[in-house]
């Protein structure tokens, strides 16, 4: 399996494209074009299978619409409010195009992909209905807007975000054996990433 990490405007989200049997990335960004364009340099964007949303803020999923009928768009049941309020907003001249997703996850899901697994943890906090995907076998986390490196955490201050909510979600996270974390802004942690989201929790409960 090949990862690769495409940075994404309008606010440098990170999208992680996996290619192995079946093909999936893990948010978009908000630019269907740059997205698509990224894509191609290493496949051919229809082959995608899954398009997997961390969370609905515009900067990581408001370019997945128009991958709809192409890929099966996977989306956490709480988030489909926030979703709808932001399809009507219009940031940066960038459009949210709205779209039904095709999987609502619950948390608890597990997606083959190859040797590839992902498992769908529910993290809300810096959204309702924010997803983390969890490879066990590489113990990869990839975190959306969760958790990041260097000790930093996601925002809970934007609509729908609860503070509690983040810690609890850091909480159970820590407990996690993470090697690398794909957070969804800058930096990856690659080598000991637990350490990296207990640092995280640890200053998290300085400020909640
Ligand atoms: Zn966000």
């Amino acid at each position: 399996m090949k990862l690769i990490r495409i940075v994404a405007p309008p606010l440098a989200a990170n999208c992680y494209l996996i290619i192995d049997e079946k093909r999936a990335i893990i948010d978009v960004g908000g630019d269907p074009e740059f997205i698509i364009r990224a894509i191609r340099k290493y496949m051919d964007p229809k082959e995608l299978e899954y398009v997997f949303l961390t969370h609905s803020h515009y900067d990581h999923a408001s370019a997945a619409g128009f991958f709809k009928g192409i890929a099966k768009i996977a989306i956490h049941e709480d988030e489909l409010n926030l979703m709808k309020m932001q399809s009507f907003a219009s940031v940066f001249g960038l459009r949210f195009k709205p779209f039904d997703p095709d999987i609502v996850l619950k948390g608890g899901e597990k997606f083959e992909l190859g040797e590839t697994v992902l498992e769908v943890i529910h993290t809300p906090g810096h959204s309702p209905g924010s997803v983390c995907f969890y490879e066990p076998n590489k113990k990869w986390l990839f975190s959306g807007d969760t958790v990041f490196a260097y000790g930093s955490f996601g925002r809970y201050d934007l609509p729908g975000g609860n503070a509690l909510e983040l810690l609890k979600s850091l909480e159970m996270l820590s407990k996690l054996d993470v090697e690398n974390l794909y957070p969804g802004h800058e930096d990856v942690v690659e080598g000991n990433a637990r350490e990296s989201i207990l640092e995280s929790l640890r200053i998290a409960k300085m400020f909640i």
